[in-house]
């Protein structure tokens, strides 16, 4: 039971109280107080509960949400870009580019010397191959072909003499107004026979998500169509960093928001953004057909007819 309880059945219920009519001056100004030093722990009392009660319901109401905007936050802060916010303005921006061509983005994975390692970012290497060769002259392929069509403006977001961070290579894409951003890559795997083609759209928790996945859709029919296995699902992933920075995959047919970090180019982009992994450098099938002269034309058309198709062009 409560102290202050206590003193208010001690005042009212006193069991030795003497009769009213026996009061002197003195003992009736007395009661008085005791009686105002009641009320007024009581009052105290049902203020405490009051306070407390209406605090909790505001921390239970507004805990959750506010860690999610805080998490959402935690990313834009890390993709250095400004976030979400910026990125719908752009793309609304984009939407009517000033001559009336359609901007599209391709990052070219890896390339020029990172300053952290001291040395040139190749990716991976395997087969006598390095990765950030393979998906540059992919790059050029494909903007030499958007180039020759007068309906595109294509932007290269490096061209492998400087290295960019991921958020410099979607803040270029950014930028320069673009609708669609397609960053290449390929896998590795120290397993010779891992194979396959697999791309990362954007996740469920940013508003270019569907966009994202239905180009990464037409990405994975043609590559498949070009003879490489799809992984996963359908080939559509989504990828999330978890708090200790490992890899989190799940396939696009998913869609639970999460607001884990994924790719901070598919974010930094501020567009419809996917992320190719190609196939494996590490095995020899996929490079027959991805790497080379002729692996680079042929998975630069593969890339420009979906681009075509994505924007209902012929
Ligand atoms: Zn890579």
């Amino acid at each position: 039971m409560a102290k202050g309880r206590v003193v208010f059945y001690e005042e009212s219920d006193r069991p030795t109280a003497p009769p009213r009519t026996v009061y002197t001056n003195q003992a009736r100004r007395q009661r008085r107080k005791r009686r105002r030093r009641g009320r007024r722990l009581l009052f105290a009392l049902a203020l405490l509960v009051v306070v407390s009660s209406v605090g909790y319901v505001l921390w239970y109401t507004h805990s959750p949400a506010d860690s999610v905007i805080s998490d959402a936050d935690r990313d834009q802060v890390e993709s250095d870009t400004g976030g979400s916010a910026d990125s719908t303005d752009l793309t609304a921006a984009a939407a009517e580019p000033a001559d009336g061509r359609i901007v599209v983005a391709i990052d070219p994975g890896h390339g020029g010397v990172n300053p952290n390692i001291g040395a040139e970012d190749y990716g991976s290497e395997a087969n006598g191959l390095r990765e950030s060769e393979v998906t540059l002259a992919t790059a050029l392929a494909l903007y030499d072909l958007l180039a020759a069509d007068d309906r595109f403006a294509p932007v290269l977001t490096a061209d492998g003499t400087t290295y960019l961070k991921p958020s410099e290579r979607g803040a270029v894409a950014a930028q320069a107004g673009a609708q669609l951003f397609l960053s290449i890559h390929l896998n590795y795997d120290s397993s010779a026979s891992s194979n396959g083609f697999e791309c990362y759209a954007a996740p469920p928790a940013l508003s270019t998500n569907a966009e994202s996945v239905r180009f990464g859709q037409l990405v994975a029919r043609a590559f498949s169509d070009l003879g490489l296995h799809l992984r996963g699902t359908n080939g559509v992933r989504y990828l999330y960093y978890d708090a200790n920075d490992n890899k989190q995959i799940y396939e696009s047919t998913d869609t639970t928001v999460r607001w884990d970090p994924t790719f901070t180019v598919l974010q930094a982009s501020g567009c419809p953004a996917v992320l190719c992994e190609e196939g494996f450098i590490s095995n020899s099938g996929d490079m027959a057909l991805l790497a080379g002269e002729d692996g680079c034309q042929a998975a630069a058309q593969a890339y420009y007819d979906c681009i075509c198709s994505y924007f209902s062009l012929t």
